[in-house]
């Protein structure tokens, strides 16, 4: 491990769709790391680059406050933390650097088979069930559309069945899992992919170097 230099962190999503991709691209940029099973953080062996797998929801926050100074995860992440910064007066909590080529899905509402709702002009005084409850309301406000958001941190397609909203507002890819839950994709309101991000923060010199190597190697 070189030690030598301070080292550069990578925030990347620890177990989910993410995962596999981002340790794959770290790799395609040469850096050989170690990890024990289990282990949060993975030591860069031939770069003074490290690893730390964390969910994806806490990327954005960890960059914004230059606890890493990489982070890569889904633009619908950013966008929704952004969203939550913003409303807490901060603005530009991380910069964002380029789009990946993986982690394709959209944002988009969708409604139950047989349901009098199919369009999102429809969505006046219902209730909209999310994980991205700020993406949603502001897309609400930009059309000028009243309706109630609830959040879901997971399983959103449940809650028409629960009773607990008329429509959701979910990540798609495939559509495979609407489909399983007898529900119909309708608008899309936000496109994503995973996004390599860097701190707001300007990079220590001792680290400048390294970080845009790594960026450079990525891109
Ligand atoms: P974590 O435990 O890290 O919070 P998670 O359940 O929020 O995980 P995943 O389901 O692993 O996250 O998805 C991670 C990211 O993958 C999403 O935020 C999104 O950017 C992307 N993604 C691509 N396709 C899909 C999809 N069909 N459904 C959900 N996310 C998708
Ligand atoms: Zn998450």
């Amino acid at each position: 491990m070189i030690q030598t230099q301070a080292r550069i962190k990578v925030a990347i999503q620890k177990n989910g769709r993410l995962t596999e991709h981002c340790l794959e691209l770290l790799q395609q940029c040469g850096l050989k790391y170690s990890r024990g099973r289990d282990q949060l953080i993975g030591y860069g062996e031939n770069m003074p680059v490290d690893i730390l797998l964390v969910r994806d929801d806490d990327i954005p926050g960890l960059v914004r406050d230059d606890v890493c100074d990489l982070g890569i995860c889904g633009f619908n992440v950013l966008e929704e933390k952004r969203l939550a910064f913003a409303s807490k007066g901060i603005s530009k909590p991380f910069k964002l650097l380029q789009k990946l080529d993986y982690g394709q899905c959209r944002l988009a509402f969708a409604y139950p088979e047989g349901s009098n709702l199919s369009d999102a002009s429809q969505l006046n005084g219902e209730t909209i069930a999310t994980s991205y409850p700020r993406i949603v309301e502001d897309y609400l406000k930009r059309h000028k559309l009243k309706a109630s958001v609830v959040e879901f941190s997971g399983a959103v397609e449940i809650a028409p069945s629960l009773g607990r909203a008329q429509v959701i507002c979910d990540l798609v890819s495939t559509g495979a899992t609407l489909a399983a839950n007898r529900l119909v994709e309708g608008e899309t309101i936000l496109q994503s992919v995973a996004c390599l991000v860097q701190t707001p923060i300007d990079i220590p010199p001792e680290k400048t170097e390294w970080v845009n190597r790594l960026v450079e190697r990525i891109a």
